[in-house]
């Protein structure tokens, strides 16, 4: 029997797609950690995966049978320059495997060494890039956020070279796939609209399956990725998500958040906050989310013009008519999803003025983010639960105004009040990856070997909606405020 039951479909397309590689062995492979449910969704025996030759495997001192492995090719905008030559750097993908839930997934090593894209890179990862990785992709999916996955993590006994030394580390990721914006953008970038259409064609029949025998695959390709990044960026906002590098090669055409490089989350509500010390100008805010999704989406959008009419004109047309939805499409699961946290199931006209007081509230009184709308639950229960709102703000008198409002407007939807607060608890979590949590666990992971941090808050992030009373410490907003909080890119 093998070991994982690989089905390959990428190593398919044409060979100018990737570069065949293998992973580079490391020294002393050991588990910090594995997930076992994934695994055994993916028809892989845990037992195994934890055992000797899983960890070999999962370090990359070993080929499983049926892997084929590839760094495979793309481009992508930085900031806003495009890079005609990126690719799978420091990543190698083992192969495709099919979830219990019928798609596909890539199982991918990140940390593998190097490939003929690694440019001046080691094609290393270090362990707290790849711990922060690990924790906020799989509180990304307990969120119920769609989201790439941790298979697992292995400590190499290696260092890499950074600012300092650190210790190296690989993380198994599992996606729907690794096809970025970028992935399209490197084959149109040479004039390649044969390897174009067929990625276009794979990506049709991998992700959007439905949309392969409509008359027109291509556009529909493309209306499909335009709504699946509105409804991720508004889940994203939702939660209090800054991605932090959203570069057109950091973006899924699959639909899923990718590369948790320098990502963080909101404590004080500010639509201005970034976190990345690269992102100087604050390109990749809070706020800015959107606007750059759409932006990345443009880009997109220019290379399948080839593939969306026949002449130029049409072409363009049909482009700017795709675009055209992501406005709607984005207002309408974010509206959508504020009326939730608020406690109501819909969003009806006169909310904006609603959700958007709140919100220019919390902003110009530094309230913290998720324990507003968490504390908003017991309020919509309980007036006298008023208080720890209250307390979230510069000027309480501000919350006091707005709560009248809001009262108002759910005594209109009839509902009985233990009902709106479970109903809110279920979008509201109680906890999130806190920036200084996050922190705290990677100190004690690299400066002292100590994991427990890690698997206490893996945990309690796997059930973000649930109060968790003994975990209570993990939802308190850091002593600063966090304002002065910087995230580095996981290089
Ligand atoms: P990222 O900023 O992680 O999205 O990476 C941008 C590009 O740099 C990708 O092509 C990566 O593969 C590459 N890259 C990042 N870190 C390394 C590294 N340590 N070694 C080689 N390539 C890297
Ligand atoms: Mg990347």
């Amino acid at each position: 029997m093998t070991a994982i039951p690989f089905d390959n479909s990428y190593v398919r397309l044409p060979d100018r797609f990737f570069a065949r590689r293998a992973p580079t062995p490391v020294a002393a492979p050991r588990l910090i950690h594995m997930n076992g449910d994934l695994a055994a969704n993916l028809g892989v025996d845990p037992d195994w995966l934890a055992g000797p030759a899983g960890v070999e495997m999962l370090a990359g001192n070993s080929v499983p049978e049926g892997a084929d492995p590839i760094a495979a090719a793309y481009a992508g905008h930085q900031f806003g320059n495009f890079v005609p030559k990126l690719g799978d750097g420091r990543a190698v993908l083992l192969g495709e495997v099919i979830h219990r839930d019928g798609q596909r997934r890539d199982i991918q090593l990140k940390g593998a060494g190097p490939t003929p894209f690694s440019r001046r890179g080691d094609g290393r990862a270090a362990l707290g890039p790849v711990l922060r990785e690990y924790l906020v992709s799989e509180a990304m999916a307990a969120l119920g956020i769609p989201t790439t996955r941790a298979l697992a993590a292995v400590a190499t006994g290696e260092r890499v070279v950074r600012e300092t030394r650190l210790p190296g580390a690989v993380l198994a990721r599992v996606a729907a796939s690794h096809i970025r914006v970028g992935t399209f953008q490197y084959f149109a970038a040479r004039g390649d609209v044969e390897a174009v259409r067929a990625l276009a064609d794979h990506v049709l029949a991998r992700h959007y399956p439905e949309a392969s025998s409509v008359e027109h695959p291509y556009r529909a390709l493309l209306d499909g990725v335009v709504a699946r990044q509105a409804d991720l960026v508004a889940a994203w906002l939702l939660v209090g998500f800054v991605h932090g590098v959203m570069n057109t090669d950091n973006m899924s055409v699959a639909g899923e958040t990718i590369d948790y490089g320098p990502c963080a989350f909101l404590d004080a509500y500010d639509p201005h906050t970034t976190f990345s010390s690269i992102d100087a100008h604050g390109r990749y805010a809070y706020g800015q989310q959107p606007g750059i999704a759409l932006w990345n989406l443009t880009r997109l959008a220019e290379t399948l013009l080839p593939l969306l009419a026949e002449d130029e004109e049409a072409a363009v047309e049909a482009a700017e008519a795709a675009l055209a939805r992501f406005g709607p499409g984005f207002e309408a699961a974010y509206h959508g999803g504020l009326a939730r946290k608020l406690g109501l199931p819909a969003y009806r006209d006169g909310d904006a003025a609603l959700t958007d007081d709140l919100l220019a509230q919390m902003a110009a009184n530094r309230a913290d983010f998720t324990l507003t709308f968490r504390r908003l639950c017991d309020a919509a229960e309980r007036p006298q639960a008023d208080a720890g709102v209250r307390d979230l703000f510069v000027d309480p008198t501000k919350y006091d105004a707005w709560a009248v409002r809001w009262r108002e407007r759910l005594a209109n939807e009839g509902r009985n009040p233990a009902a709106t607060a479970t109903a809110m608890r279920a979008v509201n979590p109680a906890f999130i990856p806190r920036n200084h949590h996050v922190e705290a666990m990677i100190a004690a992971a690299v400066e002292r070997s100590d994991f427990g941090p890690f698997e206490e808050l893996l945990a309690v992030l796997s059930r973000p909606y649930d109060d968790q009373p003994a975990h209570a410490r993990y939802a308190e907003v850091p002593e600063s405020g966090g304002a002065d909080y910087r995230t580095f890119c996981g290089t």
